[in-house]
């Protein structure tokens, strides 16, 4: 097992693993910016590093600085979490040769994910449901027409490299096709460096349905149920869900076991969470995270699955103490992420927490690196902390969100709290009836 873990994030997430290496008797390294010198994660770690200034660029993602941090602190291993370097394959190769470890699949297995086009190719060689459209990339708009009318429209036209719900284009009949083809080209280049796109067919009413998957990276791989992320805002999740409201427990069984095996085929190491579009009893690939999610909490709750202790055991080359045959799901969890947004416009807001008292009791976890008098700094995502609760039932889940909501207190700073109380008392929400484009349909009301 490793001795010494360097974190390579900030807030709730660096949290996350810090706990997790604790509970393992393993030492922590906190890295952090200028901005973030008393963050929760600085405080509770046993070292910390300060790894540059402000701007992400020149601290959580400045790859120097970090290895000279892991040189500094003889860290033998490296948690990416999310986002930052978490699906970066050059810094997975540079920790590699520098005989660190990372926390985290192969540098091929994140090179391959990361290319929508390869991966979706990969995904559907191995047994996964894909979304019809184009076997590769597509440049000429006789092609693109062609294809078009061959899965039928509307389509969409997709970047290679894209993240985070950029390089979009709908096209609804082939008057459309040619600006649709060339924006997205356009387009993907500018924000990816990368103009390489392809087709798909458009799916009108899908919820997005999540599974989560741990390889041993030597052929074995487990699956962890799903989780349906289909209250998004700007292709942005902010309530997840564990089990799916709509999803059997047949078709858990069948999809799960298809990503489980994939996962093992392709002898993949780590956390991994492959995402489908879910529509007409159907599932679709749309992409592989080759990392940590937001969301694992509410899969741990039901599973009672750490996910995190298992990332590290297999990092380590230690074999999962998860077996297929033992992983239950039990009961319902939800997770909101609480946001330092405005309610309504969701511009950031920044500031003091002047006031923080976060909810407790049977059923809740709140995940988050905020304290009271902490100041968030501007220069990163708004996240500031989970509130996941968990019951024997939906029903009594969704009682249960609603008392930790109304106890949850943050005050200095706006807050998507407010949101969520009133999403809970939506029929829609309380029926499970939503699918990705309700909650912006409901924000526009
Ligand atoms: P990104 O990596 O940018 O997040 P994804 O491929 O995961 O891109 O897609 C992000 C979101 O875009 C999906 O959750 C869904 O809302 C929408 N989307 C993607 N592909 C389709 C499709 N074929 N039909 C309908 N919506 C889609």
């Amino acid at each position: 097992m490793f001795s010494k873990v360097l974190i390579a994030n900030r807030g709730e997430i660096a949290l996350r693993i810090l706990r997790a290496c604790k509970e393992m008797g393993i030492q922590t390294v906190a890295v952090h910016s200028t901005a973030d010198a008393d963050a929760m994660h600085v405080r509770l770690a046993d070292e910390s590093v300060c790894i540059g200034p402000a701007p992400a660029k020149d601290s959580y993602l400045n790859i120097p600085s970090i290895m000279a941090a892991c040189e500094i602190t003889g860290a033998d291993a490296v948690h990416p979490g999310y986002g930052f370097l978490s699906e970066n394959a050059r810094f997975s190769q540079i920790l590699a040769e520098h005989n660190i470890a990372f926390i985290g699949p192969s540098a091929h297995h994140i090179d391959i994910m990361g290319d929508k086009i390869e991966a979706k190719r990969t995904a559907k060689a191995l047994g996964i449901p894909v979304v019809p459209g184009s076997e590769g990339g597509v440049t000429e708009d006789a092609e693109a027409k062609r294809i078009a009318k061959e899965i039928g429209y509307p389509v969409i036209i997709k970047a290679a490299s894209g993240g985070g719900g950029r390089g979009m284009k709908v096209a609804k009949n082939e008057q459309e096709i040619g600006v649709a083809l060339s924006t997205a080209r356009t387009e993907a280049k500018a924000a990816f460096g990368d103009d390489a796109v392809y087709i798909e067919k458009y799916l009108g009413k899908p919820r997005h349905i999540e599974i989560q998957v741990l390889g041993d990276g030597k052929g074995r791989a487990v699956h962890l149920g799903e989780r349906d992320c289909s209250l998004q805002r700007r292709h942005q999740k902010v309530w997840e869900e564990a089990c799916a409201p709509t999803i059997t427990a047949e078709q858990r069984d069948r999809i799960g076991m298809i990503c489980a095996n994939a996962v093992a085929e392709m002898k993949y190491s780590g956390a991994g969470t492959i995402e489908f579009l879910y529509e007409d009893g159907e599932f679709y690939f749309i992409e592989m995270n080759t990392r940590l999610q937001v969301e694992h909490p509410v899969t741990e709750r039901i599973t009672n699955v750490d996910i995190v202790y298992e990332q590290i055991r297999i990092a380590a080359g230690m074999e999962m103490t998860v077996k297929q045959e033992e992983v239950q799901f039990w009961g319902h969890a939800i997770e909101v992420r609480i946001n330092a947004e405005d309610p309504e416009t969701f511009a950031p807001s920044p500031g003091t927490i002047s006031y923080y008292h976060p909810a407790g009791g049977v059923g809740v976890r709140v995940d988050s690196g905020v304290y009271q008098g902490y100041k968030i700094p501007p220069y990163y995502d708004s996240l500031i902390g989970k509130l996941i609760v968990h019951g024997r039932t939906r029903p009594e889940c969704l009682q249960r969100l609603n008392r930790a909501l109304d106890e949850f207190v943050v005050d200095g700073v706006k807050t998507t709290l407010p949101l969520f109380r009133k999403l809970i008392k939506e029929p829609d929400v309380i029926a499970g009836n939503y699918d990705i484009h309700w909650l912006e349909k409901y924000l526009a009301k």
